[in-house]
């Protein structure tokens, strides 16, 4: 039988396309009453614990995965490189990003003719004070970062154990060990669930459609299209142009080795909960050294949001056109400012970018109603901006670690694209 021999990234992508299938026609053409029994008895349980069983593996693999990479790097000189090469790279992409999604919202105007909602009720969060993101990054107490699943705070903390660990050396070498089998365990764990994938990519992403409201749809499909053309732009200009020109290394052959981890960063629309994927592409596919892939992908999913960012800008030019505010050029300077800062102030979990829009559009005095027009169809963003956050994370990484020769190029030009990143652990 041809299918059960198909290897598993053919199989998520077949998932992906029927469940758009899948998605449309019980969107359109079954009973209401019996769509929303499919998706309750359903979809709904296969998608979720497909998510939960990804998420069961985030927090340790990100914990033990981080400790045995700040120990093998070892030398603190070159992790605060590495540090500054990559944060300095996800800050500079996501403010250009913004102003690629500045760029087309100004000119395509997605916001024109659209009728403003009148009863409008939008939860709004406090904007964070943007110091205390650095300040939280410190954790008062591990164990709770480790429960709460707090990344930045578990990224500290790991690197703490981890330096520590090779500092010491010798005499601790053992729980080294013990580190890096843990590590093994859980990727294991991960290539298992992955087997998986095909049933929970088609669960989730037929959901999506099915429940979406297509008048909606039809309505805001203009700011759609200009939100994805903003990412698809940014994507061919800014990563793979880096790629070539930074890098040197071919965007075509990273493409082909890393699309099934857009296509699970599409259907999760979770960034954290593409860690595992995505630091076993980056490892496997991409010729990354763990030392730098296991700190570089953790925090890229966490404050590396350029699709996010993206959103946001396009957003609130959006809701200042519904409104007919004109927004003079230092309005949309402050957008650029606070988008970068919003999408690093944002969880990699669903619908946590449009929450943290409201910080946004009252930075630059939009009516925040406006929100609730996006609400309507942020799924369909958040799927689109997903696959463009967790691209940079990797993108980021590999140039990285090309500059400090920690990535094997052989590994990143090799043939092997048939094969999917996600099986190379199974
Ligand atoms: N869903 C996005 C992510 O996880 C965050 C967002 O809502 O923009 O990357």
């Amino acid at each position: 039988m041809k299918l059960f021999k198909m290897n598993l990234t053919k199989k998520i992508f077949i998932a992906l396309v029927l469940g758009i299938l899948f998605g449309i026609v019980s969107n359109l053409l079954l009973p209401k009453g019996v769509n929303i029994s499919v998706n309750k008895w359903v979809l709904t349980p296969v998608g979720s614990i497909f998510f939960n069983l990804i998420k069961m593996v985030v927090v340790p693999l990100v914990f033990f995965s981080l400790i045995c990479g700040s120990a093998s790097i070892g030398d603190t000189k070159k992790l605060g490189r590495v540090s500054g090469k990559i944060i300095s790279f996800y800050l500079a992409t996501t403010s250009f990003a913004v102003v690629i999604g500045l760029f087309f919202a100004n000119i395509l105007k997605p916001g024109v003719g659209i009728v403003i909602p009148t009863n409008a009720v939008v939860e709004t969060t406090k904007p964070p004070f943007i110091m205390d993101i650095f300040v939280n990054m410190v954790p008062s107490n591990p164990f709770d970062a480790l429960v709460k699943g707090d990344m930045l705070q578990i990224i500290v903390f790991a690197i703490f154990v981890g330096v520590t660990i090779s500092i010491i050396g010798e005499p601790v070498k053992p729980l080294l060990n013990i580190c890096n089998q843990l590590n093994e365990v859980f990727l294991k764990i991960i290539g298992t669930v992955m087997k998986l994938a095909p049933y929970g990519v088609f669960a989730l992403i037929a959901k999506v459609i099915s429940l979406q409201g297509l008048d909606i749809l039809m309505s805001l499909l203009k700011l759609i299209g200009v939100v994805y053309l903003a990412l698809i732009v940014h994507c061919l200009v800014t990563y793979f142009g880096s790629l070539k020109l930074i890098g040197h290394l071919n965007p075509i052959t990273f493409f082909k080795k890393f699309w099934p981890v857009m296509v699970f960063g599409f259907s999760t629309s979770s960034s954290s909960a593409t860690i595992p994927v995505n630091l076993d592409a980056c490892e496997n596919k991409l010729g990354v050294k763990g030392s730098i892939a296991s700190f570089t992908i953790p925090l890229g999913a966490t404050i590396n949001m350029d699709g996010t960012a993206i959103m946001q800008g396009v957003g609130a030019i959006f809701i200042a056109q519904v409104y007919g505010i004109e927004l003079n050029l230092t309005s949309q300077m402050m957008i650029i400012l606070s988008a970068t800062l919003a999408s690093i102030g944002t969880a990699g979990v669903p619908g946590a970018g449009t929450i943290m829009l409201s910080m946004v559009v009252t930075q630059v005095g939009l009516p925040i109603e406006g929100i609730a027009l996006i609400l309507a169809v942020d799924r369909i963003l958040d799927m689109g901006r997903t696959v463009l956050n967790i691209t940079g994370d990797a993108v980021g990484t590999c140039l990285v670690a090309k500059s400090e020769k920690e990535l094997d190029v052989d590994i990143f030009n090799s043939d092997d694209s048939d094969d999917s990143s996600v099986t190379a652990n199974i």
